[in-house]
């Protein structure tokens, strides 16, 4: 896991790299049950090489603590590790090139459950056109791993009504972690 993170750090394989500050692999439990994955690292994230801590990873930590969960028990990441400029989506061929860095965190955790958080990440890790609005708070299982898309909390920020459906998808997923215990 450190491997993939020391190559992620150096790593010039899109031109993302060429205006980053420091690229965000993530962080977390390399033994976790749960793995989160955003779209992308943005300013703040860009500027400390974390994930989430800005103010939509300040509700994410909130959200985690509210089923008992601290950062450091889960594992968290984006699509792509590194900003797009002014917060521009991630293109579809950066994510392409990016993607195995995701594809090996995820096979070494060996998560029970991974969410995808907004529409980038399920499109990327679900192979779906589907949207949040359509799949979150769903479990859907694929071989040994149950996907459970949320809205990205980001969307939460600023609208109340995405907050609630937050907090209640996120009951769901500790009653999902609570049934694959053990
Ligand atoms: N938004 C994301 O998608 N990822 C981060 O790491 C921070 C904000
Ligand atoms: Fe490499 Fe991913 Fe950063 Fe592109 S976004 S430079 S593929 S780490």
């Amino acid at each position: 896991m450190n491997e993939v993170s020391a190559e992620v750090v150096i790593c010039t394989k899109c031109r993302l790299s060429d205006t980053r500050t420091k690229a965000v692999p993530g962080e977390g439990s390399f033994a976790a049950k749960v793995i989160f994955v955003g779209e992308a690292p943005g300013e703040q994230e860009d500027l400390q090489g974390r994930p989430f801590v800005g103010a939509a990873g300040k509700l994410l930590t909130e959200l985690l603590a509210s089923i008992g969960l601290r950062r450091e028990d889960v594992f968290i990441t984006n699509i792509v590790k590194c900003r797009p400029p002014k917060n521009r989506p991630p293109r579809k061929d950066e994510t392409f090139k990016c993607k195995p860095y995701l594809e090996r965190q995820i096979s070494l955790i060996a998560p029970y459950v991974i969410c995808p958080m907004g529409n980038s990440a399920i499109h990327s890790l679900l192979e779906s056109e589907q949207s949040v609005t359509e799949l979150h708070g769903m479990p859907l299982r694929i071989g040994h791993v149950t996907y459970f898309p949320m809205y990205h909390p980001a969307a939460a920020l600023y609208t109340f009504q995405l907050r609630k459906v937050l907090e209640e998808d996120f009951k769901k997923l500790r009653a999902l972690l609570d049934s694959r215990a053990g």
